[in-house]
């Protein structure tokens, strides 16, 4: 390649806001085969709403489990809080419309002491009582986190995830205490179904979908987007979402272009060709990826296709 052509098409790509490191990256571009995408915040606008919230005390019997669903609530808020995941987001801002005079009346007496991201799972949060001066140990995740207990609970949460919902579970202290159901708002965002169209017809490409949502979730949007079924991978931890890409580059000699918006996809970022990352504000993201879209725009990821095959078409 040479310099020059590779500061053109380089430059030009940054005039979209298509970040693109170096020219190896650009070169790699162009001889891609399959781009695998991420599919909450990335195919999908990320911005779920909660549907439904079932306390399990009052639905399912469960003794041992907290009466009232308004601290339960409080907790689940603290606990996501501290994340950045879509499913967080949603979950916070519908809790604050439920309680908003308990918010104040709980704030000095329960604190975050501690947060952790479990890849894949959901979260954990250690909180502190001034009140009794004990801690209280919060779960939100799915069932890999948190262990659907019994059988009639595990029940439940498969047949609201068979409607094509996100089930999240809160568990306070290794006891199951709600439910509840994320639904994406707009299914798909608004460029996403042309984007994998023309990916697909016009540039030749394998079109792959990977997500560490569940089954029914998943294969919802593929269809919408015509990502084939036999491409998705669903449940995938981030290091399922790394060798899934592996298994692509071995055992199909693919060479894979990964897009994600960076929550959890670093391994992945780094194990594909070409990693590219989309509307990420973590710097772990932007690090792992060989080229960064500054806008929330799939159309981007067809320009920067579009800009290294022309380069490197040039100077052959
Ligand atoms: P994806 O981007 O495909 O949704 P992630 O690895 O970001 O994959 O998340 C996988 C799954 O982990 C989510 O579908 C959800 O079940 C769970 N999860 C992740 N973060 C949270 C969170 N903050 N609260 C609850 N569940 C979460
Ligand atoms: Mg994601």
């Amino acid at each position: 390649a040479t310099p020059t052509a590779v500061m053109v098409g380089t430059g030009i790509a940054a005039s979209f806001g298509v970040l693109i490191k170096g020219g190896d990256v650009l070169e790699k571009i162009s001889s891609i085969t399959t781009i695998v995408f991420d599919k909450t915040g990335t195919l999908t606008s990320g911005a779920p709403l909660v549907k439904d919230i079932i306390q399990i005390k009052e639905h399912f019997k469960l003794e041992e489990a907290i009466d009232d669903k308004d601290l339960i609530l409080y907790f689940t808020y603290l606990a996501e809080k501290g994340s950045e995941h879509p499913i967080a987001k949603a979950i916070v801002s519908k809790i604050k419309t439920l309680i908003p005079s308990k918010m104040d009346e709980y704030k000095d007496r329960y604190s975050v002491r501690e947060f952790k991201n479990r890849d894949g799972e959901g979260i954990v949060a250690i909180i502190d009582d001034k009140d009794e001066n004990k801690t209280i140990e919060v779960l939100c995740g799915n069932d890999k986190l948190t262990h659907a207990f019994n059988s009639e609970l595990k029940q439940n949460i498969d047949m609201l995830e068979q409607e094509g919902l996100t089930v999240i579970l809160v568990s306070i202290d290794r006891i199951p205490q709600m439910i509840l159901s994320l639904e994406e708002a707009h299914l798909a965002k608004q460029e996403s179904r042309e984007v994998v169209n023309y990916l697909r017809k016009v540039m030749k490409l394998r079109v792959a979908m990977i997500t560490g949502d569940n089954k029914h979730a998943a294969f919802k949007v593929a269809r919408h987007l015509g990502i084939d079924i036999n491409d998705v991978v669903y449940k995938a931890y981030p290091e399922d979402k790394k060798k899934a890409v592996e298994r692509f580059q071995l055992e199909r000699k693919e060479k894979v272009m990964f897009v994600g918006d960076g929550i959890n996809d670093s391994p992945v970022l780094a194990q594909a060709d070409v990693g590219v990352a989309i509307n990420s504000g973590s710097e772990i993201t932007v690090n792992a990826a060989g080229i960064v879209l500054m806008k929330d725009n799939l159309y981007d990821v067809i320009n920067a296709i579009r800009i290294s095959r022309s380069s490197f078409r040039r100077i052959k």
